[in-house]
């Protein structure tokens, strides 16, 4: 955690009212000590205002579902407070025989909800006692009876101590609750106890690391001010601004480490020097078949700038689905090749790679330039052979998949290393790859690396995430682009959209169909691509010809289909999300995503991507099951996973721009989900919200860099000095060092 330690932290196992079985609960929450305890932070208050009666919650759920359009909604899983009575309970059975416990509960004012638990059923039931009074905090929704429901409710007995507490005005601290406190019979209650027993003490014990200046400059709270607020706030605004302090504290630091760990390799290492440049990739651009456009054309000259350096290059090229990164890639390959280097592009799947295997080769058909291509599906043999000529330098330009890391693979002055379709990959595939390249150049040296990715990462996520990437963006998609039409089309309604289909195929254009599995399941009501790819040959579309394709086929089958209908030989290419990145087929412009209502919105634009690449006008149609009809079904019933549906395919029909969506998603999802908190290294923040603290996190960011730059031995900034030493004893910090 962020501050100076000046005491000694008691162990939790000591303080009042803990012991050493509680003690354990909380050592698996992280909580050793009470200075851990200070920082466990309630998630939200209540006090006799935030309570709401069942008629208020209605009211509230009745007004959100008007908002239903409104994706920027964040808030669809808010979260109410209410007082109540248990009236009854009952242990029901579900038809798959799956235990469930419904209690029923009135408020003072007579009305009545329910409350339903799925999970640990027995365990809830000893909860709920008939005639009792408790408090319950959760997300209502209203059941298909319109009744008022709250799945797994938290709830605490309610005691008349508590209730004079409320009506004396009192905030209480809700605290986060996890299992293990629960089973420890620590309820917020007693947590409420133990904090505000060693709250006096253990403020002692904690320092602020931030300058007086800053603190008093941004008008923070002290930090024993801070916490005690937090924990016990006189009024529930001042929460906002206390966590902003923590935030800052968090970004600030984060940044720092950024920055320092950005310097540091930068000083460490130096990587080739590409400033040879001949007349050779004028010539090469004068022969493409189109104009760059102007931003591709921007990121070709930033590009160039970082590799004709010495430093090592570590940028970002981000730019939506279509706007034309591939080309950018081989300009920088060849820029590579004319100084005698080697550079390697790695995709994430087979077709991908074989896909650029054969584009590089196609525009570079008239050049001595040699281009081999490594995948996992490759005979052994053939591998063989194509390694032999990588380590000899016969070769210039390696593309491929993980194989190029995972197949003993030896490089031959491989100086430049770019990535495609970058978040697919983990953070260690990426150093892997960079040790390989390192191994094949001079002591001392790096490769330049370029990642790309097609998922527009919102500024903020981009900034935090890549904080030591250089970012380059292609904003702008080639000319003659035209707009793609989306539109929700639920399963009623499939006829017309088929009929429509038709005249589009009888036109000369093609389509793609995808499904999410790739056989019929048992367990899922899911639509699946073997079975509809029958159905859709003989029963829709039988004087038309259906091309199938999926994850489980083998990649020389794969490859002959995807190239089958490049060439016009299906008119449907039946699909699973195989086709999500990166196929280029010009002349297909009509999606269509079956259960559109089971992928996320980057997913369903990802894949929207693979039409609007050609000339004629394109369509992505995103089929769902009629409930969603809300306009028919009454919108009522909607539970919020419904309504979230509804909200990501409204998002895609009201915009095609990938910014704006990744924006929405983030706000919708949150980043973990987005990104795969594994995958993406994402930091393991306590504090930030990425989606919504941008601002604060730039201010941060501007602050360390300053700090950093005017003081780089912190002669005026001593304790942020006790800080970093003390992170870099406790190992990595965000993921850092
Ligand atoms: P992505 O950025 O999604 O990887 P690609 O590099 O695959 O996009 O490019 C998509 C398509 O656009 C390809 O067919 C490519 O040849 C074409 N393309 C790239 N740049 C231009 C341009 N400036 N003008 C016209 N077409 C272009
Ligand atoms: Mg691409």
């Amino acid at each position: 955690m962020y501050y100076i330690l000046k005491g000694e932290p008691t162990p939790i196992q000591f303080l009042k009212g803990v012991g050493p079985a509680r003690a354990k609960a909380f050592h698996k929450i992280e909580i050793f000590s009470d200075v851990d305890l200070l920082f466990y932070f309630p998630r939200s208050y209540i006090n006799r205002t935030s309570i709401l009666t069942i008629k208020q919650i209605y009211a509230k759920l009745l007004k959100d579902n008007f908002f239903i359009q409104d994706f920027d909604n964040s808030n669809v899983k808010e979260e109410v407070t209410l007082l109540c009575k248990v009236i009854d309970k009952k242990l029901k059975s579900s038809r798959g025989n799956k235990k469930f416990l419904v209690v029923t509960i009135k408020d003072f004012s007579g009305d009545t909800a329910n409350f339903v638990y799925w999970q640990y059923p027995e365990y809830y039931d000893k909860i709920f006692e008939r005639g009792r009074y408790y408090i319950a905090y959760g997300s209502p929704e209203l059941d298909y009876h319109n009744e008022l429901t709250f799945h797994h409710p938290e709830v605490e007995k309610f005691d008349s101590f508590e209730e004079i507490e409320l009506q004396k005005g009192t905030t209480l601290p809700i605290y986060p609750m996890s299992s293990s406190l629960k089973t420890a019979k620590i309820n917020n209650k007693v947590l409420r106890k133990i904090i505000k027993d060693c709250l006096p003490q253990t403020l002692l014990k904690v320092e602020d690391f931030l300058p007086d200046k800053i603190i008093l400059e941004y008008g923070f709270l002290n930090i024993q001010d801070a916490l005690r607020n937090i924990h016990f706030p006189t009024n529930v605004e001042e929460v906002e601004k206390i966590k902003n302090k923590f935030k800052f504290e968090e970004a600030f630091l984060y940044e720092f480490l950024l920055i320092h760990h950005r310097n540091n390799f930068q000083e460490q290492w130096v990587a080739p020097i590409f400033d040879k440049n001949n007349g050779f990739l004028k010539k090469f651009h004068s022969t493409l078949p189109f104009e760059l456009t102007n931003d591709q054309k921007k990121v070709i000259t930033q590009i160039f700038t970082d590799l004709k350096s010495g430093k090592p290059m570590n940028r970002l090229l981000q730019g939506d689905v279509g706007s034309g990164k591939t080309i950018v890639a081989v300009f920088s390959m060849l820029l590579a090749k004319i100084n005698g280097y080697q550079s390697a592009i790695m995709a994430p799947t087979e077709i991908l790679a074989e896909q650029h295997y054969l584009n590089i080769t196609n525009l570079l058909y008239d050049y001595p330039i040699s281009i081999e291509l490594i995948t996992g599906g490759q005979p052994a043999r053939e591998r063989k052979l194509i390694s032999e000529k990588i380590r000899t330098g016969a070769v210039d330009i390696i593309v491929g998949t993980h194989a190029l890391f995972e197949g003993g693979i030896e490089f031959n002055k491989l100086g430049l290393v770019i990535i495609d379709e970058q978040h697919r990959f983990g953070v260690a595939q990426r150093s892997k790859l960079r040790e390989i390249a390192r191994k094949s150049l001079p002591e001392k040296y790096v490769p330049h690396f370029l990642v790309m990715s097609a998922t527009p990462i919102p500024r903020t996520l981009a900034m935090t995430l890549y904080g030591d990437l250089d970012v380059s963006t292609i904003k702008e998609l080639p000319k003659g682009r035209k707009p793609i039409v989306t539109k929700i089309v639920f399963e009623e309604n499939l006829e017309e959209m088929y009929n429509f289909i038709r005249q589009q195929l009888r036109a000369g254009n093609q389509a793609y169909f995808v499904y999410p599995l790739i056989e019929k399941s048992e367990k899922l009501e899911v639509k699946s691509a073997i079975e509809h790819w029958e159905i859709l040959q003989k029963n829709i579309f039988p004087e038309f010809s259906c091309g199938l394709l999926h994850g489980r086929m083998k990649s020389i089958e794969k490859e002959s289909v995807m190239k089958d209908f490049k060439a016009g030989k299906y008119n449907i290419l039946v699909s699973t999300t195989v086709i999500e990145v990166g196929i280029d087929v010009p002349n297909a412009n009509i999606i269509v995503i079956e259960n559109s209502e089971r992928f996320g919105l980057s997913q369903l634009h990802q894949l929207r991507g693979r039409v609007g690449r050609g000339s004629s006008k394109s369509y992505c149609f995103l089929v769902v099951n009629n409930k969603y009809n809300f306009n028919k079904t009454n919108s009522l019933f909607a539970d919020t996973n419904e309504r979230s549906v509804l909200a990501r395919l409204k998002a895609m029909e009201q915009t095609t721009d990938g910014f704006v969506i990744a924006e929405i998603d983030l706000k919708l999802r949150g980043p973990g989900d987005i990104l795969g908190v594994q995958q993406s290294g994402l930091p393991p923040f306590k504090f930030i919200n990425l989606a919504t603290d941008g601002e604060l996190i730039s201010k941060a960011r501007e602050i360390a860099n300053t700090i950093k730059k005017t003081d780089p031995n912190f002669r005026f900034y001593p304790k942020i000095k006790v800080i970093l030493e003390k992170f870099s004893k406790e190992k990595k910090y965000f993921g850092i060092g």
